[in-house]
């Protein structure tokens, strides 16, 4: 599953690559990815305009076509294609973009569990989806009154509540084990527990762990000639996370795997306490 870091390596992929394309027209071969509006409505109100912008909130995709925003989200499996229009339709592009100038923007999913929205850009973070999400590590409204006001009363574990979107965007399960790493944190402390240094180490570790993850999913951008799908180098910088019966890189005891809210969870028992 994508993680922001791979989000936004896909956004930062495609603003290169098809700013400023008007679209001609769109072909949908699976309807159900379209939630909001109905088919007629969404090719209607997108044919005719231009792309400005592209951006990112949290793990949606916000593609700007004038007043419209369209807002995508890749779920399991989701990818993006650029490819002409002669080429051949592949058997999981469910939404093609024609543009005006003969190439195609292709939406792939082998699984179907990504959506797509559209929205006025004047209400698009007022409605859903994202009226829902939390506030990212990067976004300056994030602080340690942020987070405490949020999580000071919880009696659930620390990870648990920093894979709530509703809370905290951007960590999904690998890269939350390698903040609660670098802060010290064992990942089933109750949220309760925590210290003011805590919610600070938590915000700072976070940006740290994620800019390193979007530069390095950005050395990958050269070989996606035709597939945008992203597999980056984070997997190389990993501390913990998949490295059970390894040594800590920090005091060299065992990493051990347990579980936290159902999720894989690694940590190092000694840094960790
Ligand atoms: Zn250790």
């Amino acid at each position: 599953m994508p993680e922001l870091p791979e989000v936004e390596t896909v956004r930062r992929t495609l603003h290169n690559l098809i700013l400023n394309k008007t679209i001609k027209g769109i072909d949908v071969y699976y309807t159900k990815i379209i939630k909001e509006p109905r088919l007629t409505d969404f090719i209607n109100k997108l044919v005719g305009k231009t792309l400005i912008d592209i951006k990112r909130q949290g793990k949606y995709l916000i593609f700007i076509f004038d007043d419209t925003a369209l807002i995508s989200h890749l779920r399991m499996e989701g990818k993006y294609f650029i490819k002409d229009q002669g080429d051949k339709i592949e058997k999981h592009e469910h939404i093609v973009f024609n543009f005006t100038d003969k190439t195609s923007l292709r939406y792939h999913d082998v699984r179907k569990f990504g959506t797509m929205d559209l929205r006025d850009i004047d209400k698009m973070y007022t409605t859903p989806p994202l009226s829902k999400l939390g506030l990212e590590p990067f976004d300056p409204l994030m602080t340690v009154a942020y987070l405490k006001g949020k999580l000071h009363k919880k009696e659930v574990a620390v990870k648990t509540c920093l894979l709530d979107q509703h809370i905290f965007v951007g960590l999904g399960n690998i890269y939350v084990d390698e903040v609660l790493f670098r802060c010290k944190l064992n990942p089933t402390l109750k949220a309760s527990k925590l210290k003011d240094k805590d919610y600070q180490n938590i915000i700072d570790n976070s940006i740290i762990v994620l800019n390193k993850a979007i530069k390095l999913g950005g050395t990958t951008i050269i070989s996606y000639t035709s597939s945008l799908g992203v597999t980056g180098l984070f997997q190389n910088e990993l501390n913990v996370h998949t490295l059970q019966g390894e040594p800590c890189p920090v005091c060299n005891t065992i990493i051990e795997k347990t579980r936290v809210g159902g999720r894989g969870t690694y940590y190092c028992p000694k840094c960790q306490k």
